[in-house]
């Protein structure tokens, strides 16, 4: 059994706003922290939006999303996330920020709440060594859209205590989700599959073995993907994919992770993906 009935959730933006509003939708006293009060009040905006489509389409009755606003509290000042049960950190992903984010959060909440981090690539061992209780501390990796998607890996690191896990398991079903457990290596277990197919999709096209919408419908019709692993490339953003790679060949030590020349190229030449309107396919159109 979890044990929780306050989450506080440190950053407002894409993924802490997404876990906010599954958190309140499912019963939770939510505060919502964020260093930038224009990003708190985006988050508290987005809210009132994606709750009303949700009623709209009859997903949820309008009382239904009128008691999940009620649940939620916007702040810009963290000792108001003092009284949470389980502090879910999703800020940029910087291991300095993030281990001042774990620091504050260890002397502030003293007792046995649960220290979790949304990283998609940063060792939670490292930043459990940011605390004086790594035992506590453990990855909670939910994935985009927060609502829509049905995972959370569940990541523990060298120090996290099992009981620490078994809660954090009960929460994310309860907040709807498929909990999945993995131990701390570079990438988890979601990156370290797909991020390097995704590199080899790109020395397939630099090699000249197939064009990138052949090697993209060759996969999707051939593994039954829903979607290409160049087209998901741009979808995800290439630097994203190139700095996930290397993150791969450090954690790993292992230099074969290492990110293919063309994907870097077109990081240096600008072409992110669909946020820049153009990485591999041209997406501006
Ligand atoms: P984002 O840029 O949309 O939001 C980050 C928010 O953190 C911003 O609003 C910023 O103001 C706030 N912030 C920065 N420093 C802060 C601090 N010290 N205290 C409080 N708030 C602070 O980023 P995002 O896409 O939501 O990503 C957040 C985390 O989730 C990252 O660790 C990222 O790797 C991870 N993640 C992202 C995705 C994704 O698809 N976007 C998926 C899984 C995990």
């Amino acid at each position: 059994m979890h044990n929780v009935t306050r989450v506080g959730v440190i950053g407002s933006g894409q993924m802490g706003g997404g876990i906010a509003q599954i958190a309140a939708v499912a019963g939770f006293q939510t505060t919502v922290f964020d260093t930038k009060a224009d990003a708190i009040a985006r988050c508290q905006a987005t809210h009132a939006k994606l709750l009303a489509r949700a009623v709209e389409k009859e997903r949820m009755t309008a009382d239904e999303a009128e008691s999940a606003k009620g649940r939620l509290t916007y702040v810009t000042d963290m000792d108001q996330l003092s009284d949470s049960d389980i502090a879910i950190e999703a800020v940029v992903e910087d291991s300095a920020v993030k281990a001042k984010v774990f620091s504050a959060l260890d002397e502030m909440l003293t007792g046995d709440q649960i220290l979790a981090t949304n990283t998609s690539s940063i060792s939670i061992t490292e930043i459990a060594a940011a605390t004086k209780t790594p035992q506590r501390v453990i990855g909670m990796h939910f994935f985009y859209p927060v609502p829509v998607m049905k995972l959370v890996e569940v990541i523990n690191g060298l120090a996290t205590d099992k009981k620490v896990t078994d809660r954090v398991i009960s929460l994310a079903e309860a907040m709807g989700k498929v909990a999945l457990p993995a131990n701390d290596r570079a990438g988890f277990v979601s990156n370290r599959v797909l991020m390097p197919m995704i590199n080899e999709a790109f020395y397939a096209w630099m090699e000249g073995v197939a064009e990138p919408e052949h090697i993209d419908g060759i996969m999707k019709l051939g593994c039954n993907f829903p979607m290409g692993p160049l087209r998901l490339a741009d979808f995800i953003g290439l630097d994203t994919c190139a700095h996930i790679m290397d993150v791969l060949a450090e954690g790993l030590c292992n230099e074969r992770y290492r990110p293919c020349p063309l994907l870097r190229q077109l990081v240096v030449a600008g072409r992110l993906g669909d946020k820049a309107g153009r990485g591999v396919f041209d997406s501006s159109k």
